[in-house]
């Protein structure tokens, strides 16, 4: 089961792909975590991609062609993987494309598109806080920590993301129109993708999104 996740920064689709993951019992691939556990080793090649992630700009298409070529070699996706963040343009998805036709896994076999109007977004990511240590992700308002400003799993101090400042979410979200809003028509085309209203409590998308699913996987 290949399931991607669509929608702008901000829609949740890290919250709803780790809970759909949790119940299907397969893993989520989350390439800005994974780019981010790049940039968090300090080398050469994460401080140039912090560069890139800070300005709201894209990580080039082949270096992200590689990074999850790389994971769905791993084993543990041998029984599908939810995809949370790529593709991201048009020639990453014919990259998908084409690393899936030469697997068990054939092809994508839904894409839930998460639609949430653009004020929204801007409001959900200037509240968004994240824990340094293990990556959990609260909303100020909606999903606050229970204690203040720390983390629930660890305790840890919670921090924004240098690219949830707002004047990098309305770069990421004019790089989302351009590069990345094709993709909602190109899968629509192709009768794989299912539109879920992401304006909405994280319950109700969550039920919206694993309805889409079960039907995909009852079929
Ligand atoms: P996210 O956590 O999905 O919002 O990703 C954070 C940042 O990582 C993005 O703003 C991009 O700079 C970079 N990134 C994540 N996934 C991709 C991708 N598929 N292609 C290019 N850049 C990406």
């Amino acid at each position: 089961m290949l399931v991607v996740f669509l929608g702008p920064p901000g829609a949740g689709k890290g919250t709803q792909a780790a809970r759909l993951a949790a119940k299907y019992g397969i893993p989520q691939v989350s390439t800005g975590d994974m780019l981010r556990e790049t940039v968090a080793a300090g080398n050469g090649l994460g401080n140039k991609m912090k560069v890139i992630m800070n300005s709201g700009g894209l990580v080039d298409d082949d270096t992200m062609r590689r990074v999850v070529q790389e994971r769905l070699e791993k084993p543990d996706t041998v029984g599908g993987a939810i995809l949370d963040g790529f593709p991201r343009t048009t020639v990453q998805a014919a990259a998908l494309d084409e690393l899936l036709g030469r697997t068990a896994h054939g092809g994508v076999d839904l894409v839930l598109y998460l639609d949430v109007p653009e004020d929204v977004l801007v409001e959900r990511l200037s509240r968004r806080r994240a824990c340094p240590e293990c990556g959990a992700n609260y909303h100020m308002t909606f999903n606050p920590p229970a204690q203040g400003s720390r983390c629930d799993r660890c305790c840890t101090e919670l921090a924004q993301r240098d690219d949830d400042r707002e004047e990098i979410v309305r770069d990421r979200l004019e790089v989302y129109r351009e590069k990345t809003q094709p993709l909602v028509d190109r899968y629509q085309a192709q009768g794989r993708l299912v539109r879920i209203d992401g304006d909405a409590g994280i319950d109700d998308v969550f039920e919206r999104s694993d309805a889409a699913l079960a039907e995909v996987v009852s079929a």
